[in-house]
This record gives C-alpha cells, structure tokens and sequence, in this order.
C-alpha cells in the first residue's frame, strides 16, 4: 500500500511537470507565433435582422501552429490572459481590424463596422484609451466604424477605472458592445452604469429559444429592456431559422451566427456586402 502510495505521488508530480512543460511550450510557441506574425483574422458578419443587410464584422483570432496544428482562442486567449500575452496580441488584432476595415471602405464604400473583442486584462494596464486613440490615428478608420466587444469581467474586475476609459473611448465616437450578456452573472446594473451601446445576447440563451419557453421571456424582457435605454441588440449564436424567426418577433435588432454566416477570410467580405 505505502508502495502505492508513492507511485501515486510520483505520477502526480509527474503530469504536473509535464502540464508545466506544456504550459511553457505553449507559451514560447505562442510568442514565436505573434513574432512570426502566425496569428491571423477571420471575420463574421453581423447582420440587420430587418433588412438583411450586412452591418458589421466581428474580429475573431486564430493561431495556427505548424506542429500543434489550429488553436481555439476559447484554449489560448484565457492563456494569454493569464500570462499577459493577451496585451501584445489584443494590440496587434485591433491594428490588423482597423487596416482592415479601411481596406474594405477604400474597396467599397459600404459603411461596414469592424468589432474588436477586448479583454480585462487590457483595460488593467491603464492606457488603453491611448491604444485605441493611437491606432485608430496610425490606420485613418473612422471612429464610428469601430466597436469594441467588452465582458462583464472588466466590470468586476477594475470596476473603479473602467467607466473612465470607457468614457474617453466613447468620446472619440467608437461603439461599445456588452458581449456574452447572460453568460454569467450579468447584473442589469451594468446597462445603467456603464456607457454601452450595443447589448450581445449570449449563445447560451439563443441556443435554449427554440426548446424552453422561459428563455424565449427573458429575451423578450432583454430585449425590451435594452430598446428602453437607447440599447441596440445583437444576438449570437444564431444556428437555424426557429432561432431566426423567434428573435425577429421580438424586435432583435442584429443578428451574428452559423446560420448566416460562419467566420470569413477578410477577403470574402466585401462580395457579401453587395446588395441586390
Ligand atoms: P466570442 O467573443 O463570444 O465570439 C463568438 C464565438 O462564437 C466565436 O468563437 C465564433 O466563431 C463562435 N460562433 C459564431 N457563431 C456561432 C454559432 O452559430 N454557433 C456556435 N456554436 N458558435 C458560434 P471563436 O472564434 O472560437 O472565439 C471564442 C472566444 O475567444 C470569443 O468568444 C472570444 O471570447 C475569444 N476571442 C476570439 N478572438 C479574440 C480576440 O481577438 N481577442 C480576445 N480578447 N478574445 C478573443
Ligand atoms: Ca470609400
Ligand atoms: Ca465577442
Ligand atoms: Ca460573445
């Protein structure tokens, strides 16, 4: 039994040495990965629920490793988080968004949005309002054509700062996305503390519509009251038509899913906002 015991123990150490190696290698790969410039964009159109028109694009990242093979950001951005990383690579995809962006209005003159996610940890290194000001300098993007997809986690995490910042990035005239309401523990304060135009309806509930009456109500009641502060809605996730269809009969502005269009080379953007 003792002999177990220490077996026990030395297998322990060991997945944690090799969790700890890997950990390490994934983050020495990841910083070869930004050196190299092996991230890229893929962007996913957000449509008007109304009209079908194409309004914007969200920025979604990827990273590629030629060993590893492709990466989920849902594994590597927390990561990053945790490392700091996120900093540098959050930097280089609001650059790369905005170019982008500008690229697209140059080729057609459509008034596209670009949405950029934007973690906490950001926001905790105090000048982001300075990133954001300077890129969007550096690239010439008009500033209505940028929306920045923030969580509630910046809210609970630098709750005393984040109005300030978010004050000062509103003030240049960019838009300001609460993503993932619903997901956790979203309080409705935050609608009214907080300076946010465009509320994100979590997957999570898109995902339930279809089968739970109850979740049809709360989005219902979301909807509304998001509509009553001056709050535009987006809702995510969107799969299939009864989702579709469910989200058009109560009043959802936009919408952003599988069903209209997975994420997309920057490149096949701008056919997709041809109207005919
Ligand atoms: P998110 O911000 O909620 O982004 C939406 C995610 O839902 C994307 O996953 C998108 O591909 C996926 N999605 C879109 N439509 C559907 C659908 O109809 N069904 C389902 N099941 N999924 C759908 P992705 O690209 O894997 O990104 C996962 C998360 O990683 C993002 O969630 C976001 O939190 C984070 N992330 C991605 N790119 C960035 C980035 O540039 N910066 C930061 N800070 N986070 C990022
Ligand atoms: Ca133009
Ligand atoms: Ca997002
Ligand atoms: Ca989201």
């Amino acid at each position: 039994a003792k002999g177990e015991g220490r077996n026990n123990f030395q297998y322990y150490r060991d997945s944690m040495n090799s969790a700890m190696v890997e950990r390490a290698n994934m983050e020495s790969k990841l910083r070869e990965a930004i050196r190299d410039n092996r991230l890229f964009l893929l962007y996913q159109p957000q449509a008007d629920l109304r009209t079908g028109e194409v309004i914007g694009v969200e920025a979604l990242v990827r990273w590629k490793d030629p060993e590893l093979g492709m990466i989920s950001p849902s594994t590597f951005i927390p990561f990053a988080e945790e490392n700091g990383l996120i900093v540098e690579i959050g930097t280089w995809v609001l650059e790369q968004a905005c170019k982008q962006a500008v690229a697209w209005l140059d080729e057609t003159d459509y008034p596209i949005k670009v949405a950029v996610n934007v973690s906490a940890v950001q926001f905790a290194k105090g000048n982001f309002q300075e990133v954001v000001r300077n890129t969007l300098a550096r690239t010439g993007l008009d500033p209505a054509h940028l929306c920045l997809e923030i969580t509630e986690t910046s809210f609970m995490e630098h709750i005393d700062r984040i109005d300030v910042v978010l004050e000062e990035i509103r003030e240049l005239g960019v838009l300001i996305a609460l993503d993932d309401f619903g997901k956790g523990f979203s309080s409705l304060n935050y609608l009214r503390q907080f300076p946010i135009d465009i509320l994100k309806i979590d997957r999570g509930f898109v995902n339930e519509l279809s089968t739970t009456s109850d979740t049809g109500a709360i989005i219902t009641a979301i909807i509304a009251m998001a509509h009553a502060l001056g709050i535009k809605v987006i809702a995510e996730g969107v799969e299939n038509t009864q989702q579709l269809e469910c989200l058009r009969e109560r009043n959802c502005d936009f919408v952003q899913g599988f069903y209209l269009h997975v994420p997309q080379d920057g490149r096949k953007i701008p056919p997709l906002l041809v109207i005919e």
